[in-house]
């Protein structure tokens, strides 16, 4: 017997199959949760498509008002989901407490968009609108490091716009997103929103499926692809926010002293499982030492344990194979560079690993060349910006980047060549619903929030009407 539930079509049903979802603090099964059967997917897309034509037709203002309302339902629930999130994520419970309230605000600030239609022409000739339609049935799919934040990037702006949708969390992380789908439940009418769960056996079904219009998905670049090529065959649109390899850049001049902890936080943060987190550090020879020798000291400062005991500020890796990668680009990075702080796995229960500093490492080492995805940070040496700008974008990924310190001109014009769908000066990491956001490059195709995402989960149409 299970206490989670499956959405579909309005109602809360139990999977086909279970499921055990583990709390990485302690690897003891948390929850059983229910498993969507292939069958139980399909219905979940025929409710979507059956609420479709209603739902689109509804006037925006009333859709607008529906996630309002979800919005409110999520901060009175806010505390409880924090916690299970918190327990089967690992985040430290104050990064779920932030996940909870940013969701709900990024909910509040994407409702008020709009789409207006715009009078292209207007003259003796013709008429020419262009109107933006919705798709039809969307189709999410989460990873497991933000579960609830990125399912807010995306079912706001679908929704607003007319879509009915199919949501899948990832199956580490499914429990949070089931007790979401209990508040959506009473809000949006049956149909409009469905929730199943898989065991990573779902997801190439949905990419696949003829009555969905469009995938928005998160996950890895090697997913991403997947996504890609499964949804060629029925010309379904996509948008992909794909791994990242962010290198924050400390030019000559930059304060060791504000620069270290505005990185430290940036690159640890969820123990590094941020798609923007910053992943590789170059820095200036003249800086290089101070640079590395406070990242260490706040690396060995941290406190490592259960997100729910207090204090805690890096809680464990989320799930055992992300920790048999990370643990195995540790081995690596020890070989390649020097560890200055950390570098080890706790030796108790949890997928626990110390927040690790890694100095004196080149450019093609594994740590460095590839998307760690963990609480590992490797710091470079460059004595030329365009050298360091160089290394920075002579990777696969470009989703975000950073330059710190150094006269204004010169961290801007390093800025404005970084390769990257979105660079901060001085700082990295900070987004917002009003601030459009993709990746370059290997990191994605399509942007989410603002009018740039809320476009794409609509169909262009226009109408030219002979005067
Ligand atoms: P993942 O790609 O393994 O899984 C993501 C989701 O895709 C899961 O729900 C999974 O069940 C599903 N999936 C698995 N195989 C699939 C297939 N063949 N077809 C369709 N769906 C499939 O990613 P992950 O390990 O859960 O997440 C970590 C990755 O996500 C990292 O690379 C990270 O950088 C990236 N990420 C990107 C962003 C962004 O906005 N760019 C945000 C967060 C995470």
């Amino acid at each position: 017997m299970t206490d989670y539930h499956l959405l579909i079509d309005g109602q809360l049903v139990a999977g086909d199959q279970t499921m055990p979802v583990v709390n990485p603090a302690t690897e003891e099964v948390l929850a059983q949760c229910p498993r969507a059967s292939e069958a139980q997917l399909n219905a979940a897309v025929a409710a979507a498509k059956a609420a479709f034509p209603s739902w689109s037709r509804r006037p925006i203002a009333e859709r607008r008002q529906m996630l309002l309302a979800w919005a409110d339902g999520l901060e009175r629930e806010a505390d409880s989901l924090a916690r299970l999130l918190t327990q089967e994520q690992g985040k430290p419970l104050s990064e779920s407490t932030a996940e909870i309230a940013y969701t709900v605000y990024f909910i509040r600030h994407l409702a008020p968009l709009d789409l207006p239609v715009k009078v292209i022409e207007d003259n003796d000739t013709r008429l020419v609108e262009q109107y933006r339609r919705p798709l039809g049935v969307v189709g999410a799919i989460i990873p497991w490091n933000f579960p609830i934040l990125l399912m807010a990037f995306k079912a706001p702006l679908a929704l607003l716009a007319g879509n009915t949708m199919v949501i899948k969390p990832a199956p580490t992380t499914p429990l949070t997103t089931l007790r979401v789908g209990e508040i959506m439940a009473k809000v949006f009418p049956a149909g409009v929103v469905n929730i199943i769960t898989d065991q990573n056996d779902l997801g190439p079904r949905m990419t696949a499926h003829r009555d969905i219009a469009k995938i928005s998905f998160t996950g890895s670049s090697e997913t991403g692809k997947k996504v890609m090529a499964s949804a060629a065959e029925t010309i379904k649109r996509i948008t992909l926010e794909l791994g990242g390899n962010d290198a924050a850049i400390v030019l000559p001049g930059a304060d060791p002293d504000t620069v270290a902890p505005g990185i430290f936080g940036s690159a640890f943060m969820n123990a590094g499982q941020v798609c923007l987190a910053v992943k590789r550090v170059y820095v200036h020879d003249t800086l290089y030492d101070a640079v590395v020798e406070r990242l260490a000291r706040l690396a060995d400062e941290a406190v490592v344990d259960d997100g729910l005991k207090q204090g805690t500020t890096v809680g464990p890796i989320q799930n055992r194979a992300q920790f048999d990668k990370v643990r195995a680009i540790l081995d690596q990075a020890r070989r390649d560079g020097r560890v200055v702080a950390g570098g080890t796995a706790e030796d108790r229960p949890g997928y626990f690993i110390r927040p690790t500093i890694v100095a004196d490492i080149d450019d093609d080492a594994e740590l460095v060349a590839q998307e760690q995805f963990g609480p590992v940070l490797p710091v470079l040496r460059f004595s030329d910006p365009e050298d360091a700008l160089a290394r920075a974008n002579g990777t696969p990924w470009g989703l975000g980047g950073s330059v710190w310190g150094g006269d204004r001109e010169l961290a801007r014009d390093i800025a404005l060549r970084m390769d990257a769908g979105q660079v901060w000066i001085n700082k990295h990491l900070d987004f917002g619903p009003n601030i459009p956001f993709g990746g370059s490059k290997q990191s994605g195709i399509g942007v989410e929030f603002a009018e740039e995402g809320l476009a794409e989960f609509t169909q262009l149409h226009v109408v030219n009407e002979a005067r």
